[in-house]
C-alpha cells in the first residue's frame, strides 16, 4: 500500500515508519513530504492510496495544504495526526474531509492499523464509482466538492462581471426536526425540500446540496440580467416552501434563509463567492422567516465587527471583565428570598455595562461560551461559599447554561471538578436550560443532565412555553423546576389566553412534582394572580432587578428586602 506522510519533521516519519513496519499483513510503502505546499504541489497525490497528515496546528499552512489537496481533486483518504482534540474536533475533521483523526500521544501500531483498515474499507474505489463520488446520496444532487468544481468552471467561463449569481439556501430550524422526529424524518424532509426547490426553478445552471441543510443554485446571464434571474429564482424557491411538508405523519412548515452573491469582479474565486453568499445568508437568517439578502461590501464590514467582538470576548475572559449579577427569587408562601438567578454582565472598558443580548449569541457562535460558561459556574460556586460564610447556607443559586456548553465533551467532568474544588454540596446549584437546549442535542444532553443531576445539581427548564419540547421528553428528564416565560407572566392580568396558559403550566408542573417559578413579574396584580394560582416562586422587577452580589447580600440582610416595590404592599399581596 502506498502511503504519503505529510509531516514537519523526520522524527514523525521515523515513528510512523516504525509503526507501519510492525504491522503484519499488507506491506506499506511510505513516502514523506514536508508540510510545505510547494512540495505537495510537485507530487501527484493520486498515486498514493492514503495520506497521513501529521498536523502541528491549524496554521494557514495547514489550510493551504488542504486547498492544494482539493485542487488536485484528490479522492485519496486523509488521516490526521494531532496533538490534542480541540472541541468539535470530529465535526471539524469531517467538514475538512478527513477520514479519521488520531492523537499523536496515543499513537501505536494497533491504533494506526485499525484506522487504516477502516478508512480504506470505506473508500475502496471498487465500491464507489465516479458518479456516486460526485453526487449527494440523499438527494441525487451534486455534492459540495462537485459543486465547487462546477462553480470554478462557470466562473472561469464568465466573460463579464455581474453575470454569475450564486444562491445559498439554508433550511431554518432543521435541527429541531431531527431532534423531535428522528434522523430518518430529517432525511426525508431534506429529500422533499430538494425536489420541491429543483422543480420550482426555471433553468438554473446547477444545483447542489452543499451542507446538511444547505443547497446552492447558480444562475448565469451575460446580458446584465443575472440579478433579475436570481430574484425570480428566489420567488420560486420561497413559493415552493409555502405548503407544509408531510413527514413522519406530521405536516411541518419550513422556512429557508437565502443569501445571494454576484461575481462583482470577474476574477472572484469560488471561495470568495461562497463566503459572500454565506455572509448574506446569515444576515437573512437573523431576520427570520423566508428572508433573502443580496451580498454587499458592508456586510463583510459587519462581519468583521463581529470578529472583533469575538476577539474582545476572548480577551475579556482573560481579564475577568465579566460579572455575575443576581436576581432574587421569592418564595410566594414564606415571602423570603430563597434563591437567585445569576445573569452575566460585561463590564466593557469603553462601552460600559453590556447585557447578555450584546454578547451571548456571539460567544455561542464562536464557541467562547464554553470557557465563559465555566467562569460563570465557578463564580456562582464562589458566591455560594460567600453566602454560606454570612449564614445563608440554604440559598440556591442558578446559572444559565446554553446548548453549546453540552457539546464540550468534558462538560460534566469539568463541572464536577469545579464543584469538588469549591466544596459545593447537593441542591445549592441549579442549571437553567431552555427547551431548545434540551431538545437540540438529543441523547447527549439527556445523558449529561442525568449525570449533572447525580452530582447534586438541580435542573430547571427556562423560558417555558416559548419553545418546542415534547411532554414525554420533559417527563423523562431530571427536571425539578419549570420557569414560566415572562411573555406570559407579563400579560396574565390583561390577556385571558395567557392567564389560562399560566394556570395550565402551574398545574402541569405540580402534577409532575416540579416547582414553578414565574419570571418577569412587574406588578402587584401579576404577583397576586400567581399567588392565587399556587405558583411557588416569583422573580421579576417588581421585587428586584438583577443586582451585584454585594447588593444581593444587602437585600438578604435588610428588613425591607424588595427594591422597586413597597414592602407593605408586598406583604399584603403575598399573605
Ligand atoms: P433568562 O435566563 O430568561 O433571564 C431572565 C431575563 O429576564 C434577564 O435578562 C432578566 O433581567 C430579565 N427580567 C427579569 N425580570 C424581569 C422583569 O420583571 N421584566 C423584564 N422586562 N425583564 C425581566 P438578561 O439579564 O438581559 O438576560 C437575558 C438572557 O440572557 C437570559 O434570559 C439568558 O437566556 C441569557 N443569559 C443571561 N446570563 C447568562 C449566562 O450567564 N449564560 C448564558 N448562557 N446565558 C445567559
Ligand atoms: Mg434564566
Ligand atoms: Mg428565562
Amino acid at each position: 500500500m502506498r502511503i504519503l506522510l505529510i509531516a514537519e519533521h523526520d522524527v514523525e516519519f521515523r515513528l510512523v515508519e516504525r509503526l507501519l513496519n510492525s504491522i503484519d499483513g499488507t506491506p506499506h510503502q511510505l513516502s514523506w513530504c514536508q508540510a510545505d505546499v510547494g512540495a505537495l504541489a510537485a507530487l501527484p497525490v493520486s498515486s498514493y492510496e492514503l495520506i497521513l497528515w501529521g498536523r502541528i496546528s491549524e496554521a494557514p499552512l495547514s489550510r493551504a495544504l488542504l486547498t492544494e489537496l482539493k485542487r488536485q481533486q484528490s479522492a485519496v483518504p486523509v488521516i490526521a495526526i494531532v496533538d490534542h482534540f480541540p472541541p468539535n474536533a470530529d465535526r471539524d475533521a469531517i467538514r475538512r474531509g478527513e477520514s479519521d483523526i488520531l492523537l499523536r500521544s496515543a499513537l501505536n501500531a494497533d491504533i494506526l492499523q485499525r484506522a487504516i483498515a477502516f478508512t480504506c474499507a470505506r473508500s475502496t474505489p471498487s465500491i464507489r464509482n465516479i458518479e456516486t463520488l460526485n453526487a449527494d446520496p440523499l438527494t441525487g444532487l451534486s455534492n459540495r466538492q462537485e459543486f465547487r468544481t462546477q462553480l470554478a468552471r462557470i466562473l472561469a467561463d464568465a466573460k463579464t462581471s455581474e453575470s454569475v449569481g450564486l444562491i445559498l439556501i439554508d433550511v431554518d430550524q432543521f435541527k429541531k426536526v431531527n431532534a423531535s422526529y428522528g434522523q430518518g424524518a430529517g432525511d426525508a424532509l431534506i429529500q422533499l425540500i430538494a425536489s420541491r426547490i429543483r422543480e420550482s426553478l426555471r433553468e438554473p445552471l446547477c444545483m447542489a446540496r452543499v451542507g446538511g441543510n444547505e443547497f446552492a443554485v447558480v444562475f448565469r446571464d451575460e446580458q446584465g440580467q443575472v440579478e433579475t434571474e436570481c430574484r425570480r429564482g428566489i420567488d420560486d424557491i420561497v413559493q415552493s416552501m409555502t405548503k407544509p411538508f408531510a413527514v413522519a405523519q406530521h405536516a411541518i412548515r419550513m422556512n429557508v434563509s437565502i443569501g445571494v452573491a454576484l461575481n462583482k469582479e470577474i476574477t472572484i474565486t469560488v471561495d470568495a463567492l461562497l463566503a459572500n453568499a454565506d455572509v448574506a445568508m446569515r444576515i437573512a437568517k437573523s431576520e427570520k422567516g423566508n428572508n433573502f439578502q443580496f451580498y454587499s461590501r458592508e456586510m463583510t464590514d459587519a462581519q468583521q465587527k463581529l470578529l472583533k467582538l469575538e476577539s474582545e470576548i476572548r480577551r475579556s475572559i482573560r481579564n475577568e471583565e465579566f460579572e455575575l449579577y443576581y436576581q432574587p427569587r421569592i418564595d410566594i408562601n414564606s415571602h423570603r428570598i430563597v434563591g437567585a438567578e445569576g445573569l452575566v454582565r460585561w463590564n466593557h472598558p469603553t462601552r460600559g455595562v453590556l447585557p447578555p443580548s450584546e454578547f451571548i449569541a456571539v460567544a455561542e457562535d464562536c464557541g467562547l461560551i464554553v470557557p465563559l460558561g465555566y467562569w460563570i459556574i465557578h463564580q456562582a460556586c464562589k458566591d455560594l461559599n460567600r453566602l454560606s460564610e454570612v449564614g445563608h447556607h440554604e440559598l440556591q443559586l442558578a446559572v444559565n447554561v446554553s446548548f453549546k456548553q453540552f457539546q464540550d465533551r468534558n462538560f460534566v467532568q469539568t463541572v464536577a471538578n469545579i464543584l469538588g474544588n469549591q466544596g459545593i454540596t447537593e441542591g445549592r446549584l441549579e442549571f437553567e436550560l431552555t427547551e431548545t437546549t434540551m431538545m437540540s442535542e438529543g441523547h447527549a444532553v439527556d445523558q449529561s443532565l442525568r449525570r449533572l443531576s447525580e452530582l447534586g445539581i438541580d435542573i430547571s427548564l427556562d423560558d417555558f412555553g416559548t419553545g418546542y419540547s415534547s411532554f414525554a421528553h420533559i417527563q423523562r428528564l431530571p427536571i425539578s423546576v419549570l420557569k414560566i416565560d415572562r411573555s406570559f407572566v407579563g400579560s396574565v392580568t390583561s390577556n385571558e389566553d395567557d392567564a389560562t396558559i399560566v394556570k395550565a403550566i402551574i398545574n402541569l408542573a405540580h402534577s409532575l412534582n416540579m416547582q414553578v417559578i414565574a419570571e418577569g413579574a412587574e406588578t402587584a396584580e401579576q404577583v397576586e394572580f400567581l399567588n392565587q394560582n399556587r405558583c411557588d416562586q416569583v422573580q421579576g422587577f417588581y421585587f428586584s432587578k438583577p443586582v451585584k452580589f454585594h447588593a444581593l447580600l444587602d437585600l438578604l440582610n435588610s428588613e425591607s428586602v424588595f427594591s422597586g416595590a413597597d414592602s407593605a404592599t408586598i406583604q399584603n399581596v403575598l399573605s
